[in-house]
C-alpha cells in the first residue's frame, strides 16, 4: 500500500527506477522511450553524466544559501548565460522553482511595476482561452483551461479572456492566415478599451500553445500586432515559455521566431531539464530599473529561489546545449520528426492536423478530417492513446479538450534534444500502433475501415 497521494488517487503508476538517454526503466524491468520528456521537461534525456557531476560538485561546495543573505557564483553565472541568449532588452533573471511560480512572480512583478512608476490603477490581466499557465491560484486564474479552473473558480481573481490564435479550427474560409491573426490580436485591444487602459497591467500568452492546445504556433503577424497593442496601451506583455522555451522550438526563446520579445518571459522545464526543479522570469532592464528607482524591493520571494544545486544543474544543461550545438539538432531532428509524422499520419482517417516547431510537435485526432469535427469526448481517446503507448514502451503526452476545453484530442511529442533519427523512427512507429489500437478499441465497428467517420460531437 502506497502512502503517496498520487495524481490518480485510485491508482498507482509504475515505479520508475532508472533512466538513461531517452529511456526510462520501471521496477518490472520494462523500458520506455520518453518521447515527451515527461511534460516537455527532459531536454537532455536522463542520467547525463556532466549534469550529474556538476550537481554533485555544487552540493559538495555549497548546496544552499538563502537568497536574502547571499547570492552565489553559480546563480550569477547562470543568469549571465540566460541573458547572453535572451532577446535584446531583457537584462535580469528572477529565479523560482518551477513554471507556476514563474508565472506567479511575473504577474506580481507586473502589478508592482505599475505601482513603482506611479500608475497604481493598472492591475487587471488579460489572457487567452485554451491556455495553460500553471496550477497555483494566480497562474490558474490567468489560465484558460476550463477543466482545470472549474473546481477553484470561486477562488480565482477576475481575468479577461480573448480567443487563442488557432487557425486550424477557427480561421474562416473567407480570410487569409494573416487576416485571421490580426482579427484575433485585435480582440486584445477591444478588451483593453473595454476595461480602460488605465486599469490593465498585463497580457499573458504562451508563445507556442502547449499543454492545452498541443503545439499550436500563431499565424504570421499575430504576435507583432499583439506587441503593438501592448505598447500603445502601456500593457506589459508576459510571454509564457515555460514549455516552449529553452530551445524546444528550435530557438532558445520561442519568441525569436515571431520577431518580438516579451517584457517578461517565464521559463522552467527545459531550463533545468528535470535534473532539478528550477524556473525563472527573464525581465526587461526597464522593469528592473523601475524597482531600483522606486521601492527597491520586489514584495515577493520563496525560500528556495536561486537554489545553488538547482542553478548548477541548469547551468550544466544550458552549457551542454550551447557547446554541443543542440539547437541545430532540434531543428534538424524536428524537421525529420515532422516528415515522419506526415508519412505515418498524413493520410490517416482520424488524424486531422500535424503541427508544431522544432522538437515540439503534436497530432490532433478528429472524427472527420473534412469537417475537423472532434471525436466523442466520452471515448477519452487521449487516455486510451496514452495507455496503449505505455503498453508499447512509449511515453507521450496526450490531452483532451483541445478545441474548447471539452471537445478535441491531441498527442504532444517533446523528445529530448539528443534523440537520434533511428529513435524518432521508433517513436513514430510505436505511436502509430498506439493510435490505431486506441481507435480500434474505442470504435470497434469502424476499425479497419478506410473512411471511418466516428461519432461526431
Ligand atoms: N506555463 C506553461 C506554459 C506550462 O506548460 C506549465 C506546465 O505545464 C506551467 C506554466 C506550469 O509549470 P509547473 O508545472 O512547473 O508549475
Amino acid at each position: 500500500m502506497s502512502h503517496v497521494f498520487h495524481r490518480d488517487s485510485r491508482g498507482s503508476p509504475p515505479v520508475a527506477v532508472g533512466g538513461l538517454g531517452i529511456y526510462l526503466v520501471d521496477s518490472q524491468g520494462r523500458s520506455y522511450i520518453d518521447a515527451s520528456g515527461g511534460a516537455a521537461v527532459s531536454c537532455l534525456g536522463h542520467g547525463h553524466p556532466e549534469v550529474l557531476s556538476a550537481m554533485a560538485a555544487q552540493a559538495e561546495q555549497l548546496a544552499f544559501a538563502h537568497s536574502s543573505f547571499f547570492t552565489t557564483e553559480v546563480a550569477e553565472r547562470l543568469a549571465d548565460a540566460i541573458i547572453e541568449q535572451a532577446p535584446a532588452g531583457l537584462d535580469k533573471v528572477y529565479y523560482v522553482s518551477g513554471g507556476s511560480e514563474a508565472v506567479e512572480a511575473a504577474l506580481k512583478m507586473t502589478r508592482q511595476y505599475f505601482i513603482e512608476i506611479g500608475r497604481p490603477s493598472k492591475h487587471r490581466f488579460i489572457s487567452r482561452l485554451q491556455s495553460y499557465h500553471g496550477n497555483t491560484l494566480g497562474a490558474l486564474a490567468v489560465g484558460g483551461n476550463v477543466q482545470r479552473r472549474k473546481p477553484y473558480q470561486p477562488m480565482l481573481m477576475e481575468v479577461s479572456f480573448i480567443d487563442p490564435c488557432f487557425a486550424y479550427h477557427f480561421k474562416r474560409d473567407d480570410e487569409s492566415e494573416f487576416e485571421y491573426g490580426q482579427r484575433m490580436a485585435d480582440q486584445l485591444e477591444t478588451e483593453i478599451l473595454r476595461l480602460g487602459a488605465d486599469n490593465v497591467a498585463g497580457f499573458i500568452a504562451e508563445t507556442v500553445g502547449g499543454a492545452t492546445l498541443g503545439a499550436v504556433a500563431a499565424v504570421p503577424g499575430y504576435f507583432k500586432r499583439i506587441r503593438e497593442i501592448c505598447d500603445r496601451h502601456e500593457v506589459l506583455l508576459i510571454l509564457d515559455e515555460v514549455m516552449c522555451g529553452m530551445g524546444r522550438t528550435g530557438t532558445m526563446f520561442a519568441c525569436a521566431q515571431e520577431g518580438i520579445t516579451g517584457d517578461l518571459i517565464t521559463v522552467a522545464k527545459g531550463l533545468g531539464g528535470g535534473y532539478q526543479p528550477i524556473g525563472a522570469v527573464v525581465v526587461s532592464g526597464r522593469i528592473h530599473e523601475a524597482f531600483v528607482r522606486g521601492s527597491g524591493a520586489f514584495m515577493h520571494g520563496h525560500t528556495y529561489l536561486a537554489h545553488a544545486v538547482a542553478c548548477s544543474a541548469a547551468l550544466a544543461v544550458q552549457t551542454i546545449i550551447k557547446e554541443q550545438h543542440l539547437l541545430e539538432r532540434v531543428n534538424e531532428t524536428g524537421r525529420y520528426l515532422a516528415a515522419q509524422l506526415e508519412q505515418r499520419f498524413g493520410g490517416h482517417a482520424q488524424i486531422g492536423d500535424i503541427r508544431g516547431r522544432g522538437l515540439f510537435r503534436a497530432v490532433e485526432l478528429v472524427a472527420d478530417r473534412r469537417t475537423k469535427a472532434a471525436l466523442d469526448p466520452a471515448l477519452k481517446l487521449h487516455s486510451r492513446v496514452k495507455a496503449e503507448a505505455m503498453r508499447r514502451g512509449l511515453c507521450v503526452y496526450p490531452t483532451g479538450g483541445t478545441i474548447d476545453g471539452v471537445r478535441g484530442d491531441h498527442v504532444l511529442l517533446a523528445p529530448p534534444y539528443i534523440t537520434s533519427v533511428a529513435e524518432i523512427d521508433m517513436i513514430v512507429e510505436r505511436l502509430g500502433e498506439a493510435v490505431d489500437a486506441a481507435l480500434a478499441a474505442a470504435l470497434p465497428t469502424r476499425a479497419g475501415s478506410a473512411d471511418r467517420t466516428a461519432t461526431v460531437t
